[in-house]
């Protein structure tokens, strides 16, 4: 191109510019086309962060994600995010979001702002395991396997496309039962139920033991069909299966893989089903406790929250590694005053690794016990926690039996059920990012307190630096303690039941509880002084405008318009869920009906291998037993050295990684890992299940 050909586009230039340019591209070659410069919008990185934590905290998302995917930020760069199923909508999202700043007193993107990055990232995306109900969380996956199965069955023609696509609708009908309306189904202790599946007192009574079981005053006539559906569609999947094994000699490697899946699975939905059951009892526990509160009862709810590892304001990525966590424990005290819920959250922050036992948690627990009668001298307590080791021991019991101012402790069987100290965990969290982000550095305990009294303006929290050395003493446990859930403290002894409200419970007497030395915490920096507050109470402005905030228990349609009404709906644990299921065989028929029906032209019976006989179907197999929904005490077998290397390898790889394995994938991965001859690393019986995997995956070390 000739100067003259370029001086006509482009006239700005001048002669000796484009011999500048032609001897230059004659040294370097030809330029490129200039990018069109990608437009980027500002965003306040702080206000960002802050979004984006909120987003993927327990505030919003309580389900593990499924698979990961890759979205592209308008700078160019590619993050990998966590799969999203929407369920919130995103305005709701940034309605509570704004909420949320309204309560902590800091402000919020501007909406668009926000309605672009959850259409970008979506509104249901979880990074951390935190609080996970793997029940819940293995059960879901167990529906997806089982279609997996069916999908599987087509491709080896077992099954042809059409009965495949009839199991997989029946498979998510179920699913959607289970998720929603079983519960609500599940008929309260005192009210009479005819249909096994849902009898509280059938499923929960010990068939050997009367202290802990009570009698139905009827007799169990009725079935429920989408129960009948589950456990049909489940066991006649399997059995198709298991024909097929015999039938195919030359893919048994790979019937048995399915077969193996498929009844890890289905013991998977069971005891989804037998913690739904416990679920409702124990949820009950807390209502009865709640309703019967005088003045003087203070309920305590608590937990260790995930430690807390230090950042610092500016910081590379690989300061990550070698980092140590701060441990820190939450517990929530719940006092009704004339009618009104009001609260008190209490922060125990070490500033060194100390042992989570039931010692140091011992405590902590009387520490705030202490707390409390010092300002409330007539105050009575009852405990409320998860069912974790370092709670539920004889040393804990032991001392709160010598402390004569706990009346009762209560185990819960959800995640749900210590959902204050969840969402007080999440809600301090980014009040500590907060504070970060405005130049701090959080790299002990006294900064994480520091941190959160400075950011956390409209509720304070009495937060204490503690330590605290344990000395494990050894003691004769009281016998078969993990399988009780209720502890009530009396003057003979501590009274235990295995479901509230079944039988008279038995006593353990005073001289069958080993005594402990009772250890106090050394408190390093005191807390200030701060009381009970109140929650509001619910919202009931006809206003709709207002009431966006929905209860995150699966199926409870009740709203709220601030975080705070929903923690006072959440702590009371009233759950409204409507029955949602609308098959036309919805109700309760008899059982001698079903069968009619089945026999007649059952779609089941059409798409699997359902047995030909209704008396063989009636027999043992799918029919429920006494006590069908208690807890089964698993023997902790110890893992072998080829199981703990391999989770090793893969907690090394995620450290590594800067992001934790996902124990389901480890999980599923041990089917078929191979040794360096090709044979399988594991044996089916070798296979570790999701909560045993990641429990060593996500807490070893750190
Ligand atoms: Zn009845
Ligand atoms: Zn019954
Ligand atoms: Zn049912
Ligand atoms: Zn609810």
């Amino acid at each position: 191109m000739s100067f003259k050909e370029i001086n006509q586009k482009l006239p700005d230039v001048t002669y000796s510019k484009f011999f500048t340019a032609k001897n230059h591209a004659k040294l370097v070659g030809p330029g490129l086309p200039i990018t069109p410069s990608i437009t980027r919008h500002k965003m306040d990185p702080i206000k960002l962060d802050n979004f984006l934590d909120f987003i993927t905290s327990e505030h919003i998302v309580r389900d593990l994600p499924y698979g990961e995917r890759k979205v592209r930020m308008s700078n160019g760069s590619v993050i990998e995010m966590p799969n999203v199923v929407h369920s919130m909508g995103a305005s709701d999202v940034i309605h509570q979001y704004k909420l949320f700043c309204a309560e902590n007193e800091i402000s919020p993107l501007g909406d668009s702002t926000m309605y672009r990055i959850i259409a970008q990232c979506g509104a249901k995306v979880r990074t951390s395991l935190e609080g996970i109900d793997y029940f819940v969380a293995e059960g879901s996956r167990a529906f997806s396997t089982l279609s997996n199965i069916l999908e599987e069955l087509v491709q080896i023609e077992v099954l042809n496309l059409q009965q495949s696509k009839d199991a997989t609708s029946l498979l998510l009908q179920c699913r959607q039962y289970l998720k929603t309306d079983f519960k609500a189904r599940i008929v309260h202790l005192s009210e009479c139920c005819e249909v096994k599946d849902h009898c509280l007192i059938y499923a929960l009574s010990d068939p050997l033991r009367p202290e802990f079981s009570k009698r139905c005053q009827h007799n169990h006539t009725y079935v429920c069909v989408p129960c009948e559906q589950l456990k049909e569609s489940t066991s006649s999947l399997l059995k198709t299966v298991q024909c097929a094994v015999q039938e195919n000699a030359e893919r048994t490697e790979k019937l048995n893989d399915l077969n193996f899946k498929g009844t890890q699975a289905i013991q998977s939905i069971t005891n989804l089903k037998n913690h739904l059951v416990r679920c409702k009892n124990q949820d009950s526990a807390k209502s009865v406790l709640f309703d019967t509160m005088s003045e003087d009862d203070v309920l305590l709810i608590c937990d260790w929250s995930m430690k807390y590892l230090p950042k610092r304001y500016r910081e590379d990525q690989t300061d990550w590694f070698g980092k140590r966590g701060l441990p820190w424990h939450i517990t929530m005290a719940f006092q009704k005053v004339n009618g009104m819920v009001e609260s008190l959250g209490f922060v125990h922050i070490f500033d060194s690794q100390i042992s989570q036992d039931s010692l140091t948690t011992a405590a902590i627990i009387l520490d705030v016990i202490d707390s409390i009668l010092k300002f409330k001298d007539s105050a009575k307590f009852h405990l409320w926690s998860d069912n974790a080791g370092c709670y539920k021991s004889t040393e804990m019991m032991s001392i709160l039996s010598k402390n004569k101012k706990v009346l009762s402790y209560d185990f819960c069987e959800s995640q749900n059920g210590k959902g204050p100290c969840d969402r007080t965990g999440a809600t301090l969290k980014s009040a500590i990012r907060r504070y970060i982000n405005q130049g701090n550095d959080v790299l002990n305990a006294s900064s994480m307190k520091k941190g959160i009294e400075t950011m956390m303006k409209s509720v304070k929290y009495t937060v204490s630096v503690v330590e605290f050395t344990s000395k494990k003493e050894h003691v004769k446990g009281i016998p078969a303690i993990g399988s009780y859930s209720n502890f009530s403290f009396e003057e003979g002894g501590i009274r235990v039941w295995k479901a509230h409200g079944i039988g008279e419970g038995l006593l353990i007497k005073n001289d069958q509880i080993p005594a402990i030395n009772i250890r106090y915490i050394t408190v390093l920096e005191e807390p200030d002084d701060i009381t009970f507050h109140q929650l509001p109470k619910r919202n009931t402005k006809s206003d709709t405008e207002n009431v966006v905030i929905q209860c995150t228990n699966d199926g409870c349609t009740e709203e709220f318009s601030t975080e705070r009404e929903l923690l006072n709906h959440q702590f009371v644990g009233k759950c409204q869920i409507e029955i949602e299921f609308n098959s036309g065989l919805n109700s309760d028929i008899t059982k001698k009906k079903y069968y009619e029906k089945l026999s007649e032209s059952s779609f089941l019976r059409g798409v699997l291998n359902l047995s030909a006989e209704t008396k063989q179907m009636e027999g043992s197999e799918n029919s429920l037993t006494l006590g069908w929904a208690l807890k089964t005490e698993r023997k902790s077998k110890r893992f072998n050295k080829n199981q703990k290397d391999y989770l090793t390898e893969k907690f090394d790889k995620g450290l590594k990684m800067g992001r934790k394995e996902d124990p389901f994938n480890v999980s599923e991965s041990m089917l078929h890992v191979k040794n360096s001859d090709g044979t399988r690393r594991f044996t089916y019986d070798e296979i570790l299940s999701v909560q045993q995997a990641s429990n060593k995956l996500l807490f070893s070390n750190v």
